[in-house]
C-alpha cells in the first residue's frame, strides 16, 4: 500500500466520546489497512464517571471503574499524552509527554476532538484552593481520604463545636455530580461514625448542598422528579440552599451569597465546568469555549475535523438549545460522527444529521434510593436505584469490570465500609484547627486558666 493513500484517523481524548468513535471505527473498518487511526490521552485510562462518587464513598475500588486505554487499541496506536495545541490549517497536533515534557508532532488527514471538560471556578481563586472537585478518580480518591481523616481527628475532639466544623461538609452544585456525591458521602461518613467513629455522635454531623439553581436542585429533571429527590436528601438529614452562590472559600468555612458563613473543613465544588484552553482557543466559532459544530458535527471552516462530547457545542434544532453535556449524549453523538467518517473516507454513504431525544435521566441519591424520568415514567426510591444501578453495569465497558462492580456492590450491603487510611494526606495549616504555634497546643489550658483569673 502506497503511504500517502492511507487515511490517518487521529482520535484526541478517551473519555465516553472518543472511546466510543475508536470503537465504531475498528468495527467499520475491520481489516482494513488504508485506515489507520490513533488515541491521544492524558491519562491511560478510561474514566466510567457515572460511578465516580461511589469510589469516594468507597463502595467501589479506583481500578475498577478505570479501564486502561490499551485494551480498546487493537491495531491502533495510543500516546498517552496531553494534547497541547492544535493546528487545524496544517492538520497538526502537538503532545507534550507528562514524564519528560517531550513534545512530538503528529499530523492527520481527520481529526476527531473529544477532550471533554475541566472544572470551572469562575475566577475565584480562593475556592479553587479551599475545594476539591469531583471529576477524576484522584479527587474521588483524595475525597475520600480526607473524609476519613476528618474522622479520625474529630473522632479526638472533645470541644462539640470544633467537631462540628471538621464533621460539616459543603457541596457546591446542584447538578448531578453534585447531588450523587453528597447522596453516597452522607451515607459513609453517618455509617463510619456509627461503626467506628463512636465520639461522633450523629446529630454533630453536617451535611450540606449549596444550589444556585432558583427552584431548589437538578434543574436539568422534571421538577416532580426533582421534588423527590429534594425530599428523599432532606429525609436524609441533607440541608438544601437553593437559589444561592458560594461566593468565598478559607481553610474552614465557606461564605454565601445569601450572606451566610459556614463553618466547615470539607467543600466539594461540582458548580461549573469550562473547556481546556486548547480548545476554546481554536480559530473557529465557539459558545462558551464549546466548539461550535453543525448538524453532522463538523467545524463547518474545517470539514475534516469532528468535534463531539462535553466539547461541542451543538444546538438541538427542536429547542433552539444546545444538548446536554451527559455520558448518554457523547455517545449519540460518537456514532453520528464514525458514519460521517466512513462516509468521508469511503466516499459511499450520504452523511447523518445529529437529532436526539434523551430516553430518560436518573440519579442515585444514597443507599437504596434514587429518582429516574425513563420513557415519560418517573420513578423514586429503592426502584429508580435498582434500574440505575443495573443500567449503568451494564454501561460499563469489560466483562471483567462488570464482575467487579458487581462485586463491589454485593460486598458492600454485607459489610461495614472500609475506613482504612492508606497513603499520606495532604497536611493542611494548622490554622485550620485554630492552632498557631506548639506552645498553643502545649499550654493552651495554663493560658487559657490564667486569662481566666486576671
Ligand atoms: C461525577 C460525575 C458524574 C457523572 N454522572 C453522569 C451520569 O450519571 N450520566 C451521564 O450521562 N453523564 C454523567 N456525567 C457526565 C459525563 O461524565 C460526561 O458528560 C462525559 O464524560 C462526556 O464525555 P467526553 O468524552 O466528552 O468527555 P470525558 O469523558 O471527560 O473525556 C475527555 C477525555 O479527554 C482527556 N483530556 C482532556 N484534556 C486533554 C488534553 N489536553 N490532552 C489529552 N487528554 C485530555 C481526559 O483525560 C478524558 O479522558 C458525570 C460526570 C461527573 C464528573
Amino acid at each position: 500500500m502506497e503511504p500517502n493513500s492511507q487515511k490517518r484517523i487521529l482520535i484526541l481524548g478517551g473519555g465516553f466520546a472518543g472511546i466510543s468513535v475508536l470503537q465504531q471505527l475498528q468495527k467499520i473498518f475491520k481489516n482494513n489497512k488504508s485506515v489507520k487511526i490513533s488515541l491521544v490521552n492524558e491519562d491511560n485510562f478510561f474514566l466510567f464517571t457515572p460511578m465516580l462518587p461511589e469510589i469516594a464513598s468507597g463502595i467501589i475500588h479506583p481500578s475498577d471503574i478505570s479501564i486502561p486505554l490499551r485494551t480498546f487499541c487493537k491495531n491502533e496506536k495510543f500516546y498517552q499524552a496531553k494534547v497541547s495545541a492544535i493546528d487545524m490549517k496544517n492538520k497538526l497536533v502537538a503532545i507534550t509527554r507528562a514524564f519528560d515534557g517531550k513534545v512530538k508532532v503528529l499530523d492527520y488527514d481527520y481529526l476527531v476532538i473529544a477532550l471533554g471538560s475541566t472544572t470551572n471556578y469562575f475566577g475565584n481563586k480562593r475556592i479553587e484552593k479551599n475545594s476539591f472537585t469531583m471529576k477524576t478518580i484522584q479527587d474521588a480518591i483524595a475525597i475520600k481520604s480526607h473524609m476519613i481523616h476528618m474522622m479520625e481527628i474529630a473522632d479526638q475532639e472533645d470541644d462539640k463545636t470544633v467537631q462540628e466544623r471538621l464533621m460539616t461538609l459543603v457541596v457546591v452544585g446542584g447538578g448531578f455530580a453534585g447531588v450523587e456525591t453528597i447522596g453516597e458521602l452522607n451515607d459513609f461518613v453517618k455509617e463510619s461514625a456509627r461503626h467506628f467513629y463512636r465520639n461522633i455522635p450523629q446529630s454533630n454531623i453536617k451535611m450540606v448542598l449549596v444550589s444556585a439553581a432558583k427552584d431548589g436542585i437538578l434543574p436539568e429533571l422534571d421538577p416532580d422528579i426533582a421534588k423527590k429527590a429534594t425530599e428523599s436528601l432532606q429525609k436524609a438529614g441533607i440541608r438544601i440552599i437553593s437559589n444561592t452562590k458560594a461566593v468565598d472559600a478559607g481553610d474552614n468555612f465557606v461564605f454565601l451569597g445569601n450572606g451566610e458563613t459556614i463553618p466547615c473543613s470539607t467543600i466539594i465544588w461540582t458548580a461549573g465546568v469550562t473547556i481546556d484552553s486548547v480548545v476554546s482557543g481554536l480559530d473557529c466559532e465557539h459558545i462558551a469555549g464549546k466548539v461550535v459544530v453543525d448538524s453532522h458535527l463538523r467545524i463547518p471552516k474545517y470539514e475534516n475535523v469532528f468535534v463531539l462530547g462535553d466539547c461541542a457545542a451543538i444546538t438541538d434544532t427542536k429547542t433552539g438549545n444546545l444538548y446536554p453535556p451527559t455520558a448518554q449524549h457523547a455517545l449519540r453523538e460518537s456514532k453520528i460522527v464514525s458514519h460521517n467518517l466512513k462516509s468521508a473516507i469511503t466516499g459511499k454513504d450520504q452523511d447523518k444529521e445529529f437529532n436526539y431525544e434523551s430516553k430518560g435521566m436518573m440519579a442515585v441519591i444514597g443507599k437504596r434510593s434514587g429518582i429516574a424520568s425513563v420513557f415519560g415514567y418517573k420513578i423514586s426510591g429503592t426502584v429508580a436505584w435498582v434500574i440505575w444501578k443495573t443500567y449503568y453495569l451494564t454501561m460499563l465497558p469489560t466483562f471483567e469490570k462488570k464482575c467487579r462492580v458487581a462485586l463491589d456492590w454485593t460486598v458492600n450491603l454485607f459489610f461495614k465500609r472500609d475506613i482504612t487510611l492508606v497513603g499520606k494526606i495532604k497536611k493542611k495549616s494548622l490554622n485550620e484547627f485554630n492552632i498557631t504555634t506548639l506552645d498553643d497546643v502545649l499550654f493552651k489550658d495554663e493560658r487559657q486558666a490564667s486569662e481566666q483569673k486576671s
